[in-house]
């Protein structure tokens, strides 16, 4: 059996549509009467969007229901799922402390809650019956103010038991008003040995090559090969890795056709920059990785031999994995006995 590594997937959308719904008709008739049944909501909420912000948005409708008290119960959900049914061993989730704790407090105490949120999630990660390797990734946000995200590397780095990285997403677009500061939080979090990506290069508008040196791997990053393949050594030469969430660029207009990552893909290997596929938002898109990896195939985008060096990329870039290989290659041992040796 294959075991995969999934680097990019957010705690927001990977609530698949069907746990959602239960939810909301154990919990809040409110959201059920919206929709005439189902399949409508199902339509809802994984239909794709013109726009990257547009898309986001719709994060905010999972967030306002992921509080401290319900995160165990979608926690578990997902992992039971990951493990059934995506044959995962290792997974990274990220998301935004902040975004998870009450929004009638003050920015101070928000802050101070931020610690609890990350127990929580990291305690619930846990489960006996579905022993994935997990850990944290830390988003700081475009729209959160300096102290916010600064607080958030400080965590990371406090939290080395649950969290492995930090990250800034909320809309690639946002990142230019503020660049210097971006800089200025990326330098510390490095600083204090917290390990870096980042949503960039995903759009068209992501483009800031100023904070390249800054990340151990990207988030997206396929407008690199796409659109300024002159950075593709550095890439190389730095070992950093493209975190590729195919159905992603479908649901938010950023390409009209998947077959344009065959590009992606083609100059990655040329120059020898790994690429790990990921999902994004498995549950927000209901696409499982086995299917994104299945997708890719079918639409000869790349071949199974790349799809094996992606997978094996997958693990060797994973941030809180122990071996940095995939388990296939610890267990071929046991599968296949050295010749010679006689079981007994
Ligand atoms: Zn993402």
């Amino acid at each position: 059996m294959a075991l995969y590594a999934e680097l990019h997937r957010h705690l927001g959308g990977s609530v698949v549509p069907r746990v959602l719904w239960r939810y909301f008709q154990r919990h809040s008739e409110e959201m059920v009467s919206r929709f005439d049944d189902y399949p409508a909501f199902e339509e809802f909420y994984t239909k794709p969007r013109n726009t990257l912000d547009e898309y986001l948005e719709l994060h905010t409708l999972v967030e306002s229901v992921q509080t401290v008290e319900t995160l165990p119960y979608f926690i578990y959900r997902l992992l039971r799922g990951a493990y059934i049914f995506e044959n995962l061993a290792y997974l990274e989730l990220r998301y935004t402390p902040y975004l998870r704790t009450p929004e009638h407090l003050s920015q101070s105490e928000r802050i101070d809650k931020m610690a609890e949120i990350v127990d929580v999630v990291g305690n619930a990660s846990q489960i006996p019956e579905y022993p994935i390797v997990t850990s944290q990734i830390l988003c700081m946000h475009s729209r959160l103010p300096y102290e916010v995200n600064k607080a958030i590397i400080d965590l990371a780095s406090q939290s080395k038991k649950f969290v492995c990285a930090i990250d800034v997403a909320g809309g690639d677009r946002y990142y230019a008003e503020r660049l210097d500061e971006w800089i200025k939080l990326y330098e510390y979090a490095l600083s204090l040995g917290v390990n870096t990506t980042g949503h960039l290069y995903e759009t068209t508008d992501g483009s800031y090559p100023e904070l390249l040196p800054f990340l151990k791997r990207i988030g997206h990053g396929i407008q690199i090969p796409l659109r300024h393949p002159q950075l593709l050594p550095d890439l190389a030469r730095r070992g950093q890795c493209l975190e590729v969430c195919p159905t992603t660029y479908m649901k938010t207009g950023t390409l009209d056709d998947i077959r344009q990552l065959k590009i992606v893909f083609d100059k990655c290997f040329e120059a020898g920059v790994d690429i790990a596929i990921c999902t994004d938002n498995a549950g927000l898109h209901n696409v499982r990785l086995p299917f994104e990896y299945e997708n890719l195939l079918t639409y000869d985008i790349i071949s199974f031999q790349q799809l094996q060096a992606c997978q094996d990329a997958a693990f060797k870039h994973a941030f809180a994995s122990p071996y940095h290989q995939r388990p296939a290659s610890l267990l071929s041992g046991i599968i296949n006995p050295q010749p010679g040796k006689v079981m007994a």
